[in-house]
């Protein structure tokens, strides 16, 4: 590569190349419906070049020295960082997020390459006798796809990346055709630091995850995004049996009891529902209030959400054309099944025609049933429902009635009680007094259909990796890896 990066410019990333297409497309600033710049369409000859090169390149970088691939991962996490206003600027405008908002998400995914750098999977002695010693190693799976969705297209493309590099598996990307641009500037960023066919990007059309999802020469499919598209890829990678780490779509909740402080929980709760317009997978889609306090609650939180206005602060446009359509059903569903809202009303209330962009205003509804669409699906839109409960079982009960399972938040000072409930909870997080927490060193994994797998921290290093469990007599050793020898026959 030339070593100069424009911002106005994209390619796809093939074996630390840059490549165009016959074909492109643009995405659309969902804050002004302008086009943005044109991105190539990978045809599927381009594929067939990136995993034939990703293939290549993981026989050396799977036998590089941990320390030497750190030492790569720390060289690119300071290549993003010299390109990070260009990136926050980039991501602001193809997600729509506000200019902090899209720093803090940058700088996220810097810290996260960095964090991953430091870590590896041990190898594991399960067994060391005079005569026999068993050894676990976690060996790389191979060629990862990392195909990611439109919401935090910067951060996921690296939560992707990192935990693959720090394995030595070598990756492509494919990020969502609505968000393709940053992703495609982590491709090039990366050819400047890394060996040809390490991490490749390519930006396509609908047919470019089918065919990374059936492709033989891939050996693991690292997917976020909706449920219902998981599915589809567990089904294509069954063909070939490529692995799959899945992180997928969820129904979260937030339970408030009556004995932390209203005020705080309903601004606590407010963040958690509504930052980046409800746009984040782990967001509060539920909100469960004990009786005794849902009037005061429910005072503080339409005091807190009528303030918010849409495009300031963490109030985003819906990302795209087809998702704001979605939402807005969702709203006019709530106004036909004749829902009470606290806050806001059926789309045409909430949607200004006069502006341009895909900006809805928040909505909060209060008497719906547990079985309405607000409660039962993710609206992944600024729109929640207000429930109330009285007993701790039962309402640990109705927040694992669904079958999704990805996280919950749960607002409470007793510590016992709080781990009680906690303990009760069928998802992958729980957070305690404060919501939207990712931290890269905890696993963020999932229980039921909103996942397989997990992602961050050093545990998640394996689900890049298949075991090999290695036998062997030491009496029947010789030479100089037998007993008392230095090495894995040690
Ligand atoms: P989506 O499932 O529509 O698309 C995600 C990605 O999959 C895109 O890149 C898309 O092009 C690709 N894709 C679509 N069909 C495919 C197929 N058949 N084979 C291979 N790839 C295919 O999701 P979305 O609308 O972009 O994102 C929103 C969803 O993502 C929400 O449900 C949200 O909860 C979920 N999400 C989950 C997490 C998590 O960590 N659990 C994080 C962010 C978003």
């Amino acid at each position: 590569m030339d070593g100069s990066i424009s911002f106005d410019k994209f390619y796809n990333i093939i074996n630390n190349s840059k490549v165009s297409s016959a074909k492109t497309y643009h995405g659309i600033d969902p804050s002004t419906e302008e086009d943005l710049w044109e991105v190539p369409i990978a045809t599927e000859d381009d594929l067939n070049k990136a995993v034939a090169a990703a293939n290549d390149a993981f026989k050396k970088w799977s036998s590089l020295q941990q320390q030497e691939r750190s030492r790569f991962m720390k060289d690119l996490a300071d290549h993003l960082e010299k390109h990070k206003d260009a990136l926050t600027e980039l991501l602001s405008k193809e997600s729509g997020k506000s200019m902090p908002f899209a720093e803090s998400e940058v700088e996220m995914g810097i810290n996260t390459m960095r964090r991953h750098s430091d870590w590896s999977v041990p190898d594991q002695v399960q067994k060391d006798t005079e005569d026999v010693k068993i050894v676990v190693q976690h060996v790389p799976i191979g060629v990862v796809a990392g195909i990611t969705p439109w919401n935090y297209p910067f951060q996921l493309a690296i939560l992707k990346t990192a935990p693959a590099l720090a394995t030595g598996c070598t990756v492509i990307l494919k990020p969502s055709p609505f968000t393709p641009y940053t992703a495609l500037k982590i491709g090039e960023i990366a050819a400047e630091v890394l060996p040809p066919g390490v991490v490749q990007v390519l930006g396509g059309d609908d047919s470019l995850g089918p065919w990374m999802t059936k492709h033989p020469g891939i050996h693991k499919i690292s997917f976020t995004g909706s449920t219902a598209t998981g599915k589809k890829i567990m089904a294509a990678a069954s063909e070939t049996l490529k692995r799959v780490n899945l992180e997928l779509g969820g129904n979260d909740a937030a339970i408030v009891t009556e004995d932390f402080d209203v005020q705080e929980a309903a601004q606590l709760v407010a963040t958690a529902t509504f930052a980046h317009s409800g746009q984040i997978c782990m967001a509060t889609k539920r909100i469960f209030v004990h009786e005794a306090v849902y009037n005061e609650f429910m005072t503080h939180l339409v005091a807190s959400v009528t303030s918010y206005k849409p495009g300031e602060g963490f109030c985003s446009p819906i990302q795209n054309k087809v998702q704001f359509e979605k939402v807005k059903a969702m709203y006019d569903d709530c106004e036909q099944q004749g829902l009470d809202f606290a806050v806001g009303g059926g789309s045409k209330a909430c949607v200004d025609d006069h502006r341009p962009g895909y900006f809805i205003a928040p909505a909060i509804v209060t008497n719906s049933p547990e079985s309405s669409r607000i409660v039962r699906e993710e609206p992944f839109g600024p729109i929640v429902p207000v429930l109330t409960w009285k007993d701790d079982s039962e309402v640990v009960e109705r927040v694992n009635d669904t079958p999704t399972g990805l996280g919950a938040t749960v607002y409470c000072r007793d510590k016992k009680r709080a781990w009680r409930i906690s303990e009760g909870l069928q998802t992958g997080s729980v957070w305690v007094n404060g919501g939207l927490k990712l931290d890269p060193v905890a696993l963020f994994g999932a229980h039921k259909q909103s996942g397989i797998g997990g992602e961050l921290g050093p545990l998640a290093l394996k689900y890049y990796t298949n075991t090999r469990t290695i036998t062997y007599w030491k009496d029947r050793l010789e030479g100089p890896e037998a007993k008392g020898n230095k090495g894995l026959f040690a």
